[in-house]
């Protein structure tokens, strides 16, 4: 789990490395940054997730500052815009920009 938390944290950097570059180059990056919302909140979700899973019951108990990140991590999917409404985005821009192939 520490290792499965290793690869989340570090997948969650460079999509938040990736979509500031999008940015940077002065593009809109809408769905870059739906994209980025989605991939970092569920992961560090999972992170927090697993963190109270290694402690145990100590996880769930105020003992450790764990079950207060797990309660704060978990808003993330809704209030930078769920996640249902992200990819809703996404899917529609894919729709719009699809072309039979030639
Ligand atoms: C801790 C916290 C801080 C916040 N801070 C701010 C802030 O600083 N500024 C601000 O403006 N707002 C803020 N909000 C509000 C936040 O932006 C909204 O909660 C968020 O946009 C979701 O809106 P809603 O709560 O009305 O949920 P709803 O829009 O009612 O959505 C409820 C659920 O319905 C589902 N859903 C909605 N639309 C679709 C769809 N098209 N397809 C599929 N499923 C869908 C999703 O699962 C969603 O989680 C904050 C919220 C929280 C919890």
């Amino acid at each position: 789990m520490l290792a499965d938390n290793e690869i989340d944290l570090k997948q969650a950097e460079l999509t938040i490395d990736w979509c500031a570059w999008v940015l940077d180059q002065g593009h809109p990056g809408t769905s870059e940054s739906s994209m980025a919302k989605v991939a970092v909140s569920e992961a560090l979700y999972r992170v927090a997730d697993r963190c109270v899973q290694v402690l145990g019951g100590l996880g769930v108990t105020g003992d450790s500052p764990v079950q207060q990140i797990f309660r704060d991590i978990r808003a993330f999917r809704i209030y930078d815009g769920p996640s249902e409404v992200h990819r809703w985005s996404i899917a529609k821009r894919l729709k719009k920009e699809w072309r039979p192939a030639a």
